[in-house]
């Protein structure tokens, strides 16, 4: 074969490899790119479920994002038959509900709550908006019971959601966390955003749960920085889901919360309407006053 010939027939044999290559990359890329978009779905469709986002910032002092899908479970634990269910309320206690009506409630701003009170329990009318104490307390024991609807409807966050909220912005999640699986930091009795229960004390759904609640109020200091953290003890249906925990700041959805904004120590409490028709009943509380101080009073 003449030199010229040869040279024009590897000249083409390039040519064909350079193509193959070119479309062996293209290829690769095409798959590439199917498997991110693939995965991007997954990751939208598991952040539709409320089973966690990877997208949001940490949380200062851990190695989870908020709202992390990846952050484990808490271990389930099956509580007692009852706790402090049905406890009346001490002498020294304010009743905030005692089933009858919502005269100590407001919708904030003054405006009366659009919940409906019957059986001696108030439940969320979806849409009426949250309802809050009309008297604020600082430090303090709650004790509250809640059931999530019989009817299960929806998913993750979608299913049987409220909230016990001081200030209404220092959530301790109300959740039907029976068989539903949710980010751990937005489970029922999780610091919302921030902290899961020690353990799932869930009970199901339709049966009443107790929440016992030791709340202690931020203070800050005269240059507005924070000097005392919120905390909480929570026990739940007897169980003791946080011991002493303290809130990193408020509790937003998807972001870090924060103290930059001071507030006097005498907090209101809140209950979320989050558009589930939750039930509350037997809300008292009991100011926690200090050692060989006999003068404090409600
Ligand atoms: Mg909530």
């Amino acid at each position: 074969m003449p030199a010229l010939a040869l040279n024009h027939r590897l000249e083409l044999n390039m040519n064909s490899l350079r193509w193959m290559s070119c479309v062996a990359v293209a290829a690769a890329a095409a798959v590439t790119l199917a498997t991110a978009q693939e995965k991007k779905a997954e990751k939208k469709a598991a952040e539709k479920k409320g089973l966690g986002y990877q997208t949001t910032p940490l949380i200062p002092g851990t190695k989870w994002h908020v709202h992390d899908g990846e952050r484990p479970q808490p271990r389930i634990v099956t509580p007692g038959e009852s706790f402090s269910h049905a406890a009346k309320a001490p002498s020294d206690a304010v009743v905030l509900f005692d089933g009858t009506d919502l005269a100590k409630w407001s919708k904030g701003g003054g405006a009366a709550p659009g919940w409906k009170v019957e059986n001696g329990y108030m439940e969320v009318v979806g849409g009426s908006g949250s309802i809050q104490t009309r008297d604020r307390f600082a430090d303090f024991q709650l004790h509250l019971e809640f059931a999530t609807p019989s009817e299960v409807k929806g998913e993750g966050q979608q299913r049987g959601n409220s909230g016990v909220l001081f200030n209404g912005i220092y959530e301790v999640q109300v959740l039907d966390s029976h068989g539903n699986k949710t980010y751990p930091d937005g489970q029922c009795a999780a610091l919302y955003g921030q902290s899961p229960p020690l353990v799932n004390a869930s009970k199901a759904p339709g049966q009443w749960q107790s929440y016992d609640i030791i709340f202690e109020s931020p203070r800050w200091g005269e240059d507005k920085k924070i000097a005392k953290r919120a905390a909480v003890t929570v026990i739940h249906n007897g169980v003791v889901v946080h011991h002493r925990k303290e809130y990193t700041g408020n509790t937003p959805h998807q972001r870090v919360g924060n103290y930059d904004n001071p507030h006097a120590p005498e907090v209101f409490i809140q209950l979320q309407d989050h558009g589930n028709p939750m039930r509350f009943r037997n809300i008292w509380l009991r100011m926690l006053g200090d050692y060989d101080d006999n003068a404090v009073k409600p």
